[in-house]
């Protein structure tokens, strides 16, 4: 079944407010197998929201709005709505009381206005409020069914879930929604679609999507059916060709961050971690430590933003910052060492780099960093030259760093797997 979803109020259209519910109600509406096929956001205008309701209406049988149901002039989704559907509105006595009550619960008097909210299209279903005014309402229409919202996600959020999800379980088929995703880090989007479309495009009736975000790119497979063995038995198809395809640059099947997943490996190795960071200011021990629990893993970190620093802190010989300067691998390797030595950790990660946009060299140009991870067994570094600017090029290396930690734990000691060309 096919959805539309209709958010109501001006205040959506300016830079201050954000239409959230339609996220809401999109989640919860592909749980119960309905698409959402198209989602407006209106004014509170009658014409144009009278042209996005017949519109809707004219395509799917669920719309859904949100908004609009206030008690004053500009909260119009109540009489557009029963004028298009040709019913009129009629004073509701049960919910006049319930507006009533909720005024006196405050030790107030129902303004005249409010009364606004008790008009009720013939024939609509009354859906109780208790956390606010504006009770919503349900409506069949010729096999279609629409649903008003008021539009504050705390009422929105429960009504729907208590009152409208069991309406309209009642007329869902058995088709349902199954989803897979897929995280992965190192690889640009185009290098991820480059792999995975010579895949993907041989199952046309699965939606695939693939979603830049910093440092990482989400693959999203998407299959509405009633056949769920079909549906699983084909989305495992797709993961296992993928993950022959990406290789270890899959680093999540689920929506976790690069953080969850290396907080999860150091946990369940008993493992602990240190860091030294320059260039990335105390972002990476900043990510390490956003997880709860985060104590068990991370036993500390410096900044060690001067060359004095990098000496004292972390042990950097100063003779060595001279001779290689402060970005250099060697330096990098030193901070690594020094930290997890001074703190005892079973890593220690250092990076030293030139995140801009002034202090770049034709030899050193911004986006220069290096990052090292000191494990027991050894130490390794890599250089990258990573673009953007300064915020980004600072994520990416906190991003590489984590990364080097997952790595470590996937082919410490064993060789790295092929990769195996999905074309082939
Ligand atoms: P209403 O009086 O029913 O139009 O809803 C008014 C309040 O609900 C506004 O102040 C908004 O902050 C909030 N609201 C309305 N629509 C949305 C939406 N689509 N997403 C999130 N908040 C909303
Ligand atoms: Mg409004």
């Amino acid at each position: 079944m096919k959805a539309e979803i209709i958010a109501v109020g001006s205040e959506l259209l300016t830079p201050d407010r954000v239409d959230t519910n339609s996220l809401f109600l999109t989640e919860e509406l592909n749980k119960l197998g309905i698409e959402v096929l198209r989602k407006t956001i209106v004014g509170d205008n009658r014409e144009l929201l009278a042209e996005a309701f017949r519109d809707a209406l004219n395509r799917v049988p669920v719309v859904i709005t949100s908004g609009g149901l206030g008690p004053t002039e500009d909260d119009l989704t109540r009489e557009t709505v029963a004028e298009l559907l040709g019913r009129r509105l009629q004073r509701n006595d049960d919910v006049v009381r319930a507006i009533e009550a909720r005024f006196r619960s405050f030790k107030r008097d129902m303004p005249a206005v409010n009364l606004r909210q008790a008009m009720v299209p013939e024939g609509a279903e009354v859906l109780e409020n208790p956390r606010g005014t504006a009770p919503g309402l349900w409506i069949e229409d010729k096999g279609r069914m629409v649903a008003l919202l008021p539009g504050p996600p705390r009422e929105l959020k429960p009504l729907f879930l208590e009152q409208v999800l069991p309406r309209l379980r009642r007329h869902v088929s058995g088709v349902r929604m199954f989803h897979r995703e897929l995280r992965v880090t190192g690889l640009g989007e185009s290098h991820v679609e480059e792999r995975i479309r010579p895949i993907y495009t041989r199952y046309p009736h699965i939606n695939t999507t693939i979603l830049a975000a910093p440092g990482e790119i989400q693959i999203h497979l998407r299959i509405w059916t009633e056949d769920a063995t079909q549906a699983e038995t084909t989305l495992e198809e797709i993961v296992r060709s993928f993950e022959l395809a990406l290789g270890d640059r899959i680093f999540a099947h689920k929506a976790v961050t690069l953080e969850d997943v290396v907080a999860e490996l150091l946990t369940t190795n008993r493992a602990t971690i240190s860091t030294a960071e320059s260039c990335t200011g105390g972002l990476l021990a900043e990510r390490l430590t956003r997880i709860p629990g985060s104590s068990t893993y991370f036993l500390g970190g410096v900044i060690s933003y001067s060359n004095e620093r990098k000496t004292v802190w972390t042990e950097v010989p100063a003779e060595l910052i001279a001779s290689r300067g402060a970005v250099s691998a060697e330096v990098a390797v030193a901070l690594a060492e020094g930290i997890r030595r001074s703190v005892g950790s079973t890593f220690g990660v250092g990076i030293t780099g030139i995140a801009g946009p002034g202090g770049g060299s034709e030899e050193k140009p911004v986006g220069t960093v290096h990052i090292a991870l000191a494990t027991p067994t050894g130490t390794k570094e890599r250089l990258v030259h990573l673009p953007g600017d300064r915020e980004m090029i600072r994520f990416y290396a906190s991003q590489l760093a984590l990364d080097m930690v997952r790595v470590h734990y996937l082919f410490d000691g064993k060789p790295r797997p092929r990769r195996v060309n999905p074309a082939s």
